[in-house]
């Protein structure tokens, strides 16, 4: 049975699904035995998680509330004070909701979607990196050969790369909403069946497709899928300090835990829109 690699930004991207998240990663995690995971990936979903909850508990807690009328007139009709307790009770649960997820970034324990997480690292095959592998990955980089990182510094894409053409046990799927591999199907088609004299069967941005492809269907998957917003990857990274919507000064917003976790990202001054640094 072929082995599925599920990169970063699929796993991130749940965050941000209007659907059961929980069930997504369950239903993963039923099928952990033929998953295949790469070092790189974990590193980079525990690192980037914290910057996708702090920002979704911030949505949460500056959400539009609604405004209430306060002319006389209005203030003396009977819905009045409903209407305001109304506001209260709504703007009370939006808090609520918004320190839940806070308390998530602080105690690891209480996010439902780490710990699932966790659990997959544990029971999935696991691919781990050492020096050779990380100067191969380096070199990759310098040659320009695909995957490569966008950013001129890291070499997430072709770590993660490197890492899957060690495993020369199984057919491969490869699902990823990252461009840099998307791009470069037939590229690395090749160059992952003359590495490993296996095939790598698909290589696709859509989990449920692939879960297809590796011969297992999920219903479940597939639903959710179909409600999950554009990826954070997808959208243009501003480089010169300026909203790419409204040209506004964008400054830079952190979180830093006590342990040491911490994410940065940017936002506008002008229309709040945020921009989160690619996954890798
Ligand atoms: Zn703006």
């Amino acid at each position: 049975m072929p082995v599925i690699y599920i990169d970063t930004n699929v796993f991130l991207d749940f965050y941000q699904a209007s659907t059961d998240r929980l069930a997504v990663f369950e239903d993963i995690l039923g099928r952990s035995k033929s998953v295949l995971l790469t070092q790189q990936t974990v590193n980079e979903f525990r690192r980037n998680r914290i910057a996708r909850l702090t920002t979704l508990a911030d949505h949460i807690r500056k959400g539009p509330h609604p405004q209430l009328h306060t002319t006389a007139v209005v203030q003396a009709l009977p819905g009045f004070q409903e209407w305001i307790k109304a506001r209260d009770a709504a703007k009370k649960a939006a808090q609520d909701i918004a320190s839940e997820l806070a308390s998530w970034v602080a105690d690891e324990k209480s996010d439902p979607v780490l710990v699932a997480f966790e659990q997959l690292v544990k029971s999935a095959k696991l691919v781990t990196f050492d020096d050779p592998l990380i100067e191969r990955a380096r070199r990759r980089k310098l040659l320009g050969q695909p995957p490569t990182s966008p950013d001129k510094h890291t070499i997430g894409d072709e770590l993660i790369w490197e890492s899957l053409l060690t495993w020369t046990s199984d057919d491969l799927v490869v699902v990823t909403r990252d461009k840099s591999f998307l791009d470069n199907r037939a590229i690395l088609k090749g160059e992952y069946e003359a590495a490993t004299g296996k095939r790598l069967i698909e290589l696709t941005d859509s989990l449920a497709a692939g879960l297809k492809a590796a011969g297992q269907e999920a219903k479940k998957i597939e639903e959710a899928e179909k409600k999950l917003p554009k990826s954070f990857d997808d959208e243009p990274f501003p480089t010169d300090g300026k909203c790419l919507r409204c040209a506004g000064e964008l400054e830079e917003t952190a979180y830093e835990g006590s342990d040491g976790d911490e994410a940065w990202w940017l936002f506008c001054t002008k229309c709040g829109h945020e921009y989160f640094p690619r996954t890798r």
